[in-house]
């Protein structure tokens, strides 16, 4: 069920029986040739939308602009910096308290690590409200993946592949290095850093999955 799709009426009787939603957050982040801007969001919707299907959890709209450094002087990389991330966030989190929400579950689908960082500090400092980041980047693929995840990579390709195949262009799928340049990633040509070309829609479901069942498994564990 999507928050914005129900009058304040509905919201109000949902919070009668339940206090929990579901925040996706996103970036505004190249992704290669071969995806679009908007991967990380459409990851972080689906794996919401799917999460509250099997919890009963409604979805918020998506935070679509997050912290993005390694991937700035792309075209269309659009990015806010920490601070302003992690301030904007809270108020959100703290929105989210003063309408009657008890409890918020951040999923992003964005991994940098300033930016996970920074939506943990807006949870930790959100008064009034219960607020979280499930952060699935911690669950282990390997046995999935036949390469290194990291951007652009097997593992967010077969995402899309599974989840919105219809934004994939496969074709202009390009391979590129992970390689460490001072203290950030060396600059790929196609800007994936990662192994696309081995993405494919079967290994997209079973990461899809793992995701998914993982969080219901935490949510679960928190809300009894
Ligand atoms: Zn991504």
């Amino acid at each position: 069920m999507e928050l914005a799709g129900l009058s304040w009426k509905e919201v109000e009787e949902y919070l009668k029986r339940r206090g929990e939603v579901l925040l996706p957050v996103g970036s505004v982040e190249e992704h290669g040739y071969h995806l679009p801007l908007s991967t990380d969001g459409d990851i972080a919707v689906a794996v919401c939308r799917e999460l509250g299907r099997r919890t009963g959890i409604l979805v918020a709209p998506v935070v679509w602009y997050g912290y993005s450094r390694s991937t700035r002087g792309y075209s269309g990389t659009v990015m806010v910096g920490r601070s302003a991330l992690r301030e904007y966030l809270r108020e959100v989190l703290e929105g989210f308290g003063e309408s009657g929400f008890r409890r918020v579950f951040v999923v992003s689908g964005h991994f940098s690590n300033d930016h996970l960082r920074a939506i943990e500090e807006a949870a930790l400092l959100a008064g009034g409200v219960e607020a979280e980041l499930l952060d699935f980047s911690r669950i282990d693929f390997s046995d999935i993946l036949e390469s290194e995840p990291l951007h652009a990579c097997e593992a967010e390709t077969s995402l899309m592949l599974f989840l919105h195949p219809e934004k994939v262009r496969m074709h202009l799928a390009k391979d590129e290095e992970i390689a460490y340049e001072g203290e950030g990633l060396r600059r790929t040509e196609s800007g994936v850093f990662g192994t696309p070309t081995l993405a494919s829609r079967e290994k997209g479901e079973r990461i899809f999955e793992r995701i998914v069942s993982e969080l219901e498994r935490w949510v679960v564990e928190r809300t009894g």
